[in-house]
């Protein structure tokens, strides 16, 4: 089994950590550790997949999540933080439909 590096193309043996040619780390192996040291835009992003069912929460929560998790990615250069994201951005998303239909319904009455 081989690993192509994301920077040079080389390919290297599945279980090294980086790349034998440039050095660059390979994401699988640093994405784990990242999650478990920075768990925190994983609880956010959870949390806003979560609470758009209350648009007054799903909103600060997804957005925040949003932010942290985007420093995490920005940090990592993509390696660790787009799950996070992608969570944060669906809780976003599913707040703004919740609050577009929410506010729908409450001028119909
Ligand atoms: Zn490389």
């Amino acid at each position: 089994m081989t690993i192509q590096c994301g920077e040079c193309k080389e390919y290297s043996e599945n279980s090294a950590k980086e790349c034998g040619k440039c050095g660059c780390p390979f994401p699988f192996s640093t994405a784990i550790n990242a999650d478990q040291a920075f768990p925190a835009p994983l609880i956010m992003g959870i949390l806003s997949v979560i609470l758009w069912i209350f648009p007054i929460l799903g909103f600060p929560v997804s957005i925040v999540g949003l932010l942290m998790s985007n420093s995490a990615v920005k940090k990592s250069n993509g390696a660790n933080g787009t799950m996070p994201r992608n969570l944060a951005m669906i809780g976003l998303f599913l707040s703004i439909i919740n609050a577009i239909i929410g506010g729908y319904l409450g001028s119909r009455h």
